[in-house]
């Protein structure tokens, strides 16, 4: 089958593997140039291993510190004529790249809010890798499956006020206006139901009284706060609702690591472009405004500089540097007042005539396609391929 993208919206619902594994070789080629990491975990479990920072943190663990890795994600296979996800294809590579170095590496596919899976894990640690010294927790999910059978949604809209804001059509370039009416209580509720700390806290509970977390075992959830220009939308919107009780579960979670001489922490990351990334209202404009001074100043990162950055120098060496609510930032870069003043000028100026000159459009655009494994240099984007790529699974399907 030959591969094209095929974009609607703010999604590509197709995903080419070859390029999916050009990404992880990619990623694996910076781990390798930034060095070992000396003392780094050797166990390690990620929750949401497939995505943008989640897949990150497993390749800089895998191939920076020699770790054996277990990734849970919820991912699809190919059916048909419908190739799989880009995250099956990406795990897919990463278990057969790991393997190849002779690196433990095994995949659990399914609902992480589930007890089934949480059992399922914990089943797996027992059986192969006894205890795990870092759980790195990295959902981006639009729902939650309660234990009742409730589905839960999670929104993007902004707290109080309407937002005005606009958009960038990837097919055409053009800008569009968007404007959202402010979230009632129920949605805000339900925001931090699926992206809150609840499910986090729900892990380290049952992955503690199974007795599968080493001492100094440390756990990981990622937040962001961002700019200014989008704090309307992002962090005093409802998703921002949801990262504040990340702070909230990081406090409740330090007791109970202590039990285990370990440590809860939330790590602010840069804006990016991942899945979820590409889905909030608004952040298009921003992020293509911040990768134009980003990557002319060359301090511009993607997920796995950023995850490496945080093992060699916050978790694994260097210093925390937490700030006053706790928290390990990686988002200082982003927030210097230069790059900040830089966008704020430019933020109400961007249309579609300009796009190209003020922002970095063609490379958000870029980082869209890659993140589906397409515009890559050296894949033959014309060659049939086949879509069913197999991978082995410890538990799903
Ligand atoms: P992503 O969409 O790239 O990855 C999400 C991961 O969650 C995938 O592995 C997916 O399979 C998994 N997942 C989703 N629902 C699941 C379910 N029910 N069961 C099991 N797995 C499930 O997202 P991302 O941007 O890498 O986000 C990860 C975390 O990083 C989020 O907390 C996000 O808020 C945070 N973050 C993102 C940015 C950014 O700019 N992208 C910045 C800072 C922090």
């Amino acid at each position: 089958m030959i591969i094209k993208p095929r974009i609607r919206g703010f999604l590509c619902t197709a995903a080419h593997p070859e390029g999916c594994a050009r990404d992880v070789e990619n990623q694996i080629a910076h781990v390798r140039q930034a060095g070992v990491l000396e003392n780094g975990p050797k166990r390690v479990l990620v929750i949401g291993a497939s995505g943008g920072y989640g897949l990150a943190s497993r390749i800089s663990a895998a191939f920076g510190a020699g770790a054996a890795t277990i990734g849970v994600f919820f991912e699809r296979p190919a059916e048909g004529n419908r190739t799989a996800s880009p995250g099956w294809y990406k795990s897919a590579a990463f278990t057969r790249l790991a393997a190849a170095e002779g690196l433990y590496a095994k995949n659990l596919n399914g609902d992480a809010f589930s007890a089934e899976m949480k059992q399922a894990t914990i089943d797996l640690i027992k059986e192969d890798l006894g205890q795990i010294d870092l759980v790195v927790y990295s959902l981006a999910a639009p729902m939650r499956q309660l234990p009742g059978g409730e589905l839960v949604r999670s929104t993007l809209k902004p707290v109080g006020e309407p937002f005005e804001g606009a958009t960038i059509d990837f097919n055409t370039g053009e800008m569009r206006s968007i404007s959202l009416e402010p979230a009632n209580q129920d949605e805000i509720n339900d925001t931090v139901k699926v992206m809150g700390g609840e499910d986090w806290e729900l892990w380290i509970q049952a992955l503690l009284e199974a007795g599968v977390l080493a001492e100094g075992c440390v756990t990981t959830n990622y937040t962001y706060l961002g700019s200014e220009v989008t704090w309307p939308i992002y962090y005093h919107g409802t998703i921002g609702k949801a990262k504040e009780d990340l702070d909230r579960a990081a406090k409740a979670l330090q007791d109970p690591m202590a039990g285990v001489n370990g440590k809860a922490y939330v790590a602010v990351m840069k804006g990016l472009m991942t899945q979820a990334a590409s889905a909030i209202p608004g952040m298009a404009v921003y992020l293509s405004l911040l990768f134009k001074v980003m990557k002319a100043k060359g301090t511009h990162e993607g997920c796995i500089e950023q995850t490496t950055r945080l093992y060699h120098d916050r978790l694994y060496g260097g210093e925390l540097a937490l700030d006053e609510a706790g928290r390990i930032r990686l988002d200082d870069w982003e927030l210097t007042d230069e790059v900040q003043n830089w966008v704020k000028e430019r933020w109400a100026r961007v249309t579609t005539e300009n796009l190209d000159e003020l922002t970095d459009f063609a490379g958000y655009k870029q980082a869209f396609l890659q993140m589906h494994g397409f515009d890559f240099d050296g894949v033959d984007y014309d060659a049939d391929v086949d879509p069913d790529v197999q991978m082995p699974l410890a538990f799903g399907g």
